[in-house]
């Protein structure tokens, strides 16, 4: 086996790093990489299985600890990410899963953004609570806010942004600089931008985790997760948490994904240009009074700061009709997007986050999280941004009665 190192004076762009970090070559000299669909490694001999269970000599034992096709995907993550390490799981929930048992015990506190994921609040609320680990959630956008939540007990702070599905954004930096003040772990769930557009480790957070069934995918065939960091965070206390538990990603997901990667930078490129142009045709085709939601519009109460802290602004695009009967009868007249739970595929996709997503949380929870029922949540693809619009107008126009 080899690996194709860059030499050390050169730091690769993206693009370049999503084709190269991480590969690896058999006897075989393949040139696109080799799945690992193995459960366990050989040893040759009992010395050497030996020497690799005490650590003594590197190697694969068995893929529940480590995978030739997951280690390539982790490499590949890690670099984009601009991470030391990257660990990675079944799925974005055991991402973030694995992040909350390895580094909270009872009697901590965590403060998290009241705009996470539906399943991130529900673990929080049901899970950690169970175990005697304190939730206080707080307003994403609001930095006092979570300077008032730190408690002695506090351990985490956990945030998204921009937020699921209100598009709410976080100032990294200055909640990084409040981790630090408190000596507080700083968790970035990176879901929404992908490495392309935002990287929290570069602003101090000290752990991104990943849907990679997401963007990272992109082409909606598998779940995955990963957690980027520090070589001493992850190796020293995320690594023992996977190995033991078993959260493990399946190699053959983890060659998807490492494939997945490589399109990467491209997809969200052109992802981004067609969003730019649905947020502005909304605007423009909306009567005003229902609020297209979208970091790159200049009326976007965080404009300035999504301008700072992502390099473009992302590809969800989010719009109010003002009620759910309108949200619902809008969706039903869309031909081209699909009507799904996921996000960041390559084709156009929506949601209405009140009766899907999120609609197992309370309607105050809802609402504190700024999910109303005529919200609808629109993950654009990669299609010509004329049948886009085509496809959004005639439903608009359809809905409209
Ligand atoms: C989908 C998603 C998750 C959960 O990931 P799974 O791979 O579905 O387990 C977490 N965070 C965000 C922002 C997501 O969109």
């Amino acid at each position: 086996m080899s690996h194709s190192d860059f030499s050390p004076e050169r730091k690769p762009g993206l693009a370049t790093t999503a084709l190269h970090a991480g590969r690896r070559m058999t006897e075989e000299r393949e040139n696109s990489p080799a799945l690992f669909l193995n459960s366990s490694f050989v040893f040759t001999s009992a010395a050497q299985a030996q020497a690799i269970f005490a650590g003594s000599e590197e190697g694969n034992i068995y893929s529940r600890f480590t995978n030739p096709s997951v280690t390539a995907f982790e490499e590949r993550i890690a670099a984009m990410e601009g991470g030391e390490k990257a660990l990675a799981t079944a799925s974005g929930m055991s991402a973030i899963t694995t992040v909350f048992l390895t580094f909270l015990a009872s009697g901590d506190h965590l403060v998290m953004s009241r705009s996470v994921f539906g399943s991130t609040t529900t673990i929080a609320n049901t899970l950690l609570a169970k175990f005697g680990i304190q939730t206080t959630q707080v307003a994403l956008s609001d930095p006092d806010a979570w300077r008032q939540a730190i408690t002695p007990a506090t351990r985490m702070l956990y945030l998204e942004t921009p937020a699921n599905p209100t598009l709410e954004m976080a100032d990294l930096s200055l909640l990084a600089q409040l981790a630090k003040e408190h000596q507080l772990l700083l968790v970035v769930d990176n879901v929404f931008c992908t490495p392309c557009l935002q990287r929290p480790l570069s602003l101090g957070a000290h752990l991104v985790v990943h849907s990679a069934t997401k963007y990272l995918d992109g082409q909606g065939r598998v779940l995955g997760g990963a957690i980027i960091g520090s070589r001493s965070l992850l190796q020293d206390h995320v690594y023992p948490f996977i190995r033991n538990t078993g959260p493990s990603l399946s190699p053959f997901n983890a060659w998807v994904l490492f494939k997945g990667l490589e399109t990467l930078p491209v997809r969200i490129e052109k992802q981004c240009d067609n969003a730019e142009q649905v947020a502005q045709f909304l605007q423009q085709r909306l009567p005003s009074g229902q609020a297209v939601h979208y970091p790159g519009l200049p009326n976007h109460p965080q404009h300035a700061l999504a301008a700072r802290q992502m390099r473009r602004f992302g590809a969800i695009v989010c719009v109010d009709l003002g009620s759910l009967a309108a949200a619902h009868r809008f969706i039903d007249h869309l031909q081209l997007a699909t009507i799904t739970a996921n996000l960041g595929d390559v084709r156009t996709l929506v949601t209405h986050p009140a009766t899907t997503t999120h609609g197992r949380l309370s309607a105050e929870m809802r609402a504190a999280a700024g999910v109303t029922d005529g919200l609808v949540r629109l993950s654009i693809g990669m299609e010509d941004i004329a049948d886009i619009l085509a496809d959004l107008d005639q439903a608009l126009l359809r809905s409209a009665s």
